[in-house]
């Protein structure tokens, strides 16, 4: 457990029993039992839940939305700070109905609200009743139709803001403003200059795809005046990028937002709303440090930050406290969801023993296997360069044909037989750490039932590094090291980074395959943004998601399960008819059968075992 450090990035929410099982810990009852995950998968996989599936903790998110609602509220009531805090959750961050649901429902002690991106997440955030106070903030290109439906939302008491991006989304407001007679509720949005370090630092800044600039600021806000609508403007609104590694990125761009915010003040803009967008990080290493994938700060430091910094802001301007917002989704919903497979078979680069070489096998293999026999720590290096040489000049020979078939498998296996020996020497000689870190690299490929391109796309896109682990046999040392490849054909379908000991390690230390029972992987914090980017790819559809709560008894309830696309889904989201395919399949039966090929008794099992694919998981089974 500790090599994997699940104690670093676990928030607490994850542990190690005496039994080597990783378990889940529920926050709200510190004390009660955790919960075996190998055990929730046996018991998901006796009600016919298999997987891979995604694993969805309600517990998990309610945890983060109460940490970030009471950090806002105890660093407001710490500073004297003269307005609440309402954040809102972007449901593009995860749009499926059981988190967004879970989160109003949860939220709305807190007057949390929604953002929504798009038309679809905008008629989403509509069907859910939110509290008097909680907001809706309207982001994105909008045409008439998405403004009519936000600002006519009004009537049934929704505060839903239309922020807008550029002068031509103002004069559209204006138009539909008149056209139906109702004051809108606006916001600005503004184009920080201050950028952002990590993955997100070419998107932030001057360059950013989104926002105005201050000309086409004052160019709205003088629009709106002559218009007779600035009384509607009431929110400024900024993001500074996804996953921002520095807490002090966060002061920096809050203090510009608040020289905005007080400028426009002072043109008598009647703002009262400071919306600072996303960029609350998550620390998928547990290193605690501003890079790719870890933060330096907390969820509480980041309040603090951002309400430390506003007030001192607004109150050398003279200006009143506006109420905060903030747009945060990763660390909302990350750890929420995690993504359980299991290990279908594995391709070894080593073996336990090596044959004898025969009298008439080339003088190389004598060679290769002569290596044996000076194989020594301290001449370990000089033995894999040796090994190395020796087959590869056999595998040349063998493409000439001077070595047969037979010659090259034994020359194959007493190679990977020195590979065996050669990485146990390196693992435990002090002075071969660096050979060692080499030979990480050749590990074994343990087969996975999974796709990365549908359920970890982040991590083909832009290397995203999530914490992976076996989820049993913790207790026990890891015998085998390996990258994970995944079900699809594509050579990028793999995962081949992975933090140990908050360092990135090119395989991960695992297990080698129990015979009597399955071996489950677990990657986790990918409740955000991976759910719905994911893609088809070899046709490869959504996996199975269930949803469950933790008991204070050590038990859990399955309160929702979301099946998994069969193959006729999948088939129809690429325009192919299922019951055409079938029709097809039993035309070419029954000619088959017209023309003798085929029995007539045949028919029922080959239709059978088509129309069973067809309704089967797009998985391995
Ligand atoms: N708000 C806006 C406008 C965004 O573009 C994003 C995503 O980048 C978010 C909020 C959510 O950001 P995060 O998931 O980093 O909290």
């Amino acid at each position: 457990a500790n090599l994997y450090g699940l104690d670093r990035w676990g928030k607490g929410l994850l542990s190690a029993l005496p039994n080597g099982d990783v378990a889940l810990c529920d926050p709200a009852h510190p004390d009660a039992p955790p919960i075996s995950l190998p055990e929730i998968m046996q018991d998901l996989q006796q009600r016919g839940i298999a997987s891979p599936l995604v694993l969805r903790v309600k517990s998990f998110l309610e945890a983060e939305i109460r940490t970030l609602n009471e950090g806002f509220a105890e660093a407001i009531q710490r500073t004297g700070y003269r307005a609440p805090y309402r954040g809102v959750f972007p449901i593009k961050v995860n749009q499926q109905a059981q988190v967004v649901d879970r989160i109003v429902e949860f939220g709305r002690q807190y007057d949390y609200g929604l953002e929504a991106g798009s038309k679809p997440e905008l008629v989403i955030a509509l069907a859910h009743r939110l509290s008097r106070d909680a907001l809706i903030v309207c982001n994105g290109v909008k045409d008439a139709e998405f403004i009519r439906l936000a600002i006519l939302s009004r009537r049934l008491g929704f505060n839903t803001v239309i922020v807008l991006e550029s002068p031509k989304e103002a004069e559209i407001v204006i138009e539909v403003a008149r056209e139906l007679g109702m004051d809108p509720l606006l916001g600005v949005r503004v184009k920080l200059t201050n950028q952002i370090s990590g993955k997100w630092e070419s998107s932030s800044g001057d360059r950013s795809a989104f926002g105005m600039n201050t000309d086409q600021l004052m160019r709205v806000v003088d629009r709106l005046r002559d218009e007779g609508l600035l009384h509607c403007l009431k929110l400024q609104h900024s993001h500074l990028g996804s996953q921002v590694p520095d807490v002090n990125d966060v002061r920096r761009a809050a203090t510009e937002a608040c020289r905005y915010f007080t400028e426009l003040t002072g043109e008598g803009v009647p703002l009262t709303h400071l919306d600072l967008g996303g960029g609350l990080g998550v620390d998928y290493t547990g290193e605690k440090r501003a890079s790719e994938n870890s933060i330096n700060y907390s969820m509480a430091e980041y309040a603090t930050a951002v309400v430390e910094t506003v007030a001192y802001a607004m109150d050398e301007a003279e200006v009143d406290h506006p109420v905060l917002v903030t747009e945060s989704g990763r660390a909302v919903s990350a750890t929420s969801s995690m993504l359980i497979f299991d290990v279908l078979e594995s391709t070894l680069y080593d073996a336990p023993d090596a044959p004898d070489v025969q009298p008439d096998d080339h003088h190389l293999l004598a060679d290769l296997a002569a290596v044996s026999g000076y194989l020594v720590a301290d001449r370990v290096q000089e033995c894999w360069n040796d090994a190395r040489f020796y087959r590869d000049e056999l595998r040349a020979l063998f493409r000439r044909g001077y070595v047969d078939l037979r010659q090259m498998a034994r020359a194959e296996r007493i190679y990977l037989n020195l590979m065996a020996r050669i990485k146990d020497i390196a693992r435990t000689a002090e002075a071969n750490s660096e050979l060692d870190k080499e030979l990480q690299k050749i590990a074994d490929v343990y087969h996975c039932n999974f796709s990365v391109f549908q359920s970890l796309p982040d991590v083909w896109a832009i290397d995203q590094l999530h914490p992976i682990v076996p989820l049993q046999m913790l207790g026990q040392e890891p015998d085998r090291r390996a990258v994970l490849s995944d079900i699809t054909c594509d050579s990028d379908g793999k995962l081949d980074q992975f933090i140990l000991d908050g360092e990135i390690a090119p395989s991960l230390p695992v297990h080698s395959l129990p015979e009597d029972r399955p071996y489950y992987l677990g990657v986790f914090f990918v409740g955000a943004y991976q759910e719905t980017l994911g893609d088809l790819h070899n046709l490869f559809g959504d996996t199975n998601v269930v949803t469950i709560d933790l008991r204070p008894d050590g038990g859990f309830d399955l309160l929702h399960e979301q099946e998994g696309d069969t193959i006729a889904e999948v088939l129809s989201y690429v325009e192919y008819d299922p019951a055409d395919c079938l029709a097809a399949f039993r035309k070419m039966v029954d000619e088959a059968i017209s023309a003798g090929g085929l029995k007539a008794s045949d028919r029922k099992t080959l239709i059978g075992a088509y129309r069973d694919s067809m309704n089967g998981y797009t998985y391995f089974e």
